[in-house]
């Protein structure tokens, strides 16, 4: 039994020193325009998780490739054409794009699909469209935003200025007869591979329509998307070259690359907690602008006065949506003692139903999870579970397909259900970001939120009641940066997104984005 969490199989692709000769598809660099090799010629294999095989070999890049992406973003920004367009004109270009992936959403539903194991039906009606939508929100944020003007009595006016991160001023230096370039103001945006194109596009489309320059790495697990959109941007002529740079590579290399680089001043980062904390330490030295979207241990509530039937369908949404791997996903189901039985009856009996096959084929619910080796992670799990004294109500093992030879090598798992652990076990507080959920029972409302708030996680929560007061009171107390009322993942884009305790720092959406992809400058005037 693998008990030890250092055991678990990185998540990581592996690497080639040499390209095979083949016609597998070659994912580039986009620098400056251009779509270029990585620098040492070294890839890594992209997988299908379904069948295992490989769909792409995407650039490994190191330092020197992100030097040049940022050099290329430097140039772009010290021209200045891009921070200087009228806010008309860039929602212009945001739109060009939002456009050119809605005419393309069929082709980017499959590349998603293929690349992180999602049904295709949920990349065509999730993913793409609000990709889209992202480009659209932002097209239209940067339109009607305002700032704020402060008057002090009669002897004062103050008004606040939005500009891109950084300044373009070139300072002479007399002393070294050197010219320096401070606080260049980059953008450095890094995302995982749960939902790619929809978060790479939650970083690009605000950062683009504040006017500044970016270089951004997707998640090495899942690049197809990104390599699409790279394509679109530079289709887009009114986009100048430079402004928008895409490298590709291992976390601890690329990613690290970006974080640290000095001409980089600002970081928005998704991904799990203990990057974010190598993340977060790098980027503090700097004194970046940082924004952290983390990991969660989401609560979902079952209070006695609500609809089971409504309350049972919710939950296999909340749970298991995207092979339970959104961050946002309910991974705790709490259920109120006197409705305990008849809800996780009748929630078993709809897990079961859940059809898991081929992501290709548009009746599947649920496709493989990202990587074999994330499998092992979720078996890990499972197996703790059993050793903390849980009880599988369904689920815990690998399915078996008949007659379906292609999907044999794919990294598939049953949804998986877990009664009789201790709300206080590793498996009920750790993130385990696949499709298994424990149950819990609880006696009063202070019970559910002491068990609900008793994680380091503070992301969001779901709440399934009837009564408005006990909603209101229950969502006072959740320690969650976002709590959903009969409902979950309703997302309005103007509202502020992001998690307390160790699921993030700072909030995104809206004009939180716009915030934070930008910098607010005070001018005081005196009247006297
Ligand atoms: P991850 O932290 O392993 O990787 C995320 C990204 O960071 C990838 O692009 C990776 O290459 C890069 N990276 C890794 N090490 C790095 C380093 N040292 N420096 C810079 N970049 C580095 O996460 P993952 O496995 O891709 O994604 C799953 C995690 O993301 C889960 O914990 C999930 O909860 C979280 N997530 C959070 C949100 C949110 O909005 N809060 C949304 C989606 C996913």
């Amino acid at each position: 039994m693998l008990l030890n969490e250092n055991s678990i199989a990185p998540n990581i692709p592996d690497c080639i020193d040499q390209l095979p000769n083949n016609s597998i598809q070659v994912v580039k660099n986009y620098i400056g325009g251009q779509f270029v090799e990585p620098l040492q010629k070294k890839y890594l294999i992209n997988r299908n998780p379904a069948t295992n095989e490989i769909l792409a070999y995407i650039p490994r890049s190191m330092d020197e490739d992100v030097n040049l992406a940022v050099k290329a973003a430097k140039k772009a920004h010290l021209e200045g054409v891009w921070r200087r367009k009228t806010e008309q004109e860039r929602s212009n270009v945001l739109m060009k794009i939002a456009a050119k992936l809605q005419e393309n959403l069929d082709v980017l539903a499959a590349l998603e699909s293929n690349d992180n194991g999602k049904p295709v039906s949920l990349a065509k009606n999730i993913d793409i469209p609000r990709a889209v939508a992202n480009f659209q929100f932002f097209a239209g944020a940067i339109l009607h935003d305002s700032t704020g003007c402060h008057t002090t009595g009669m002897n004062s006016l103050n008004y606040t200025l939005r500009r891109p991160i950084g300044f373009n001023q070139q300072t002479f230096f007399f002393c070294t007869q050197k010219i320096l370039n401070f606080c260049i103001g980059i953008c450095g945006l890094i995302t995982p591979w749960n939902l790619p194109l929809y978060l790479l596009t939650w970083k690009v489309a605000p950062a683009l329509a504040c006017g500044n320059t970016v270089v951004a790495k997707c998640s090495e697990l899942t690049p197809l998307t990104c390599n699409f959109l790279a394509q679109i941007c530079d289709q887009v002529e009114e986009l100048p070259k430079g402004v928008i740079n895409f490298v590709y590579g291992y976390g601890r290399e690329c990613g690290n690359a970006i974080v640290s680089h000095p001409d980089v001043n600002l970081i928005s980062f998704t991904g799990g907690t203990q990057t974010g904390r190598v993340v977060g330490s790098i980027a503090s030295q700097g004194f970046k602008k940082l924004s952290l979207e983390l990991g969660g241990k989401n609560s979902l509530l079952i209070m006695d006065d609500c609809n089971i039937d409504t309350a049972v369908t919710l939950a296999k949404r909340a749970c298991f949506t995207n092979q339970g791997e959104i961050c946002l996903c309910a991974s705790r189901v709490l259920v109120q003692e006197s409705i305990y039985d008849e809800f996780v009856d009748k929630f078993k009996k709809i897990v079961q139903s859940i059809k898991i096959g081929d992501p290709k084929d548009g009746n599947s619910e649920m496709g493989p999870l990202i990587s074999l080796a994330h499998r092992e992670k979720i078996e890990f799990y499972v197996e703790l579970a059993k050793h903390e004294g849980g009880q599988i109500l369904t689920g815990g093992e690998r399915p078996i397909f008949e007659n379906q030879e292609h999907l044999k090598q794919g990294a598939f798992y049953k949804p998986t259900v877990i009664a009789n652990l201790s709300p206080t076990s590793r498996t009920s507080t750790e993130e385990i970001f696949g499709p298994v959920v424990v149950v819990h029972k609880f006696k009063t409302d202070e019970e559910a939120l002491e068990i609900a708030n008793n994680v380091k996680y503070g992301l969001c929560a779901s709440l399934c009641t009837t009564n408005l007061n006990r909603a209101h009171k229950m969502s006072e107390n959740l320690e969650v940066g976002i709590v959903w009322i009969n409902t979950w993942l309703n997302r309005d884009l103007r509202t502020p997104f992001g998690g307390v305790k160790q699921s993030g720092v700072g909030r995104e959406g809206g004009k939180y984005s716009l915030e934070f992809y930008s910098e607010e400058k005070n001018v005081c005037i005196s009247l006297m």
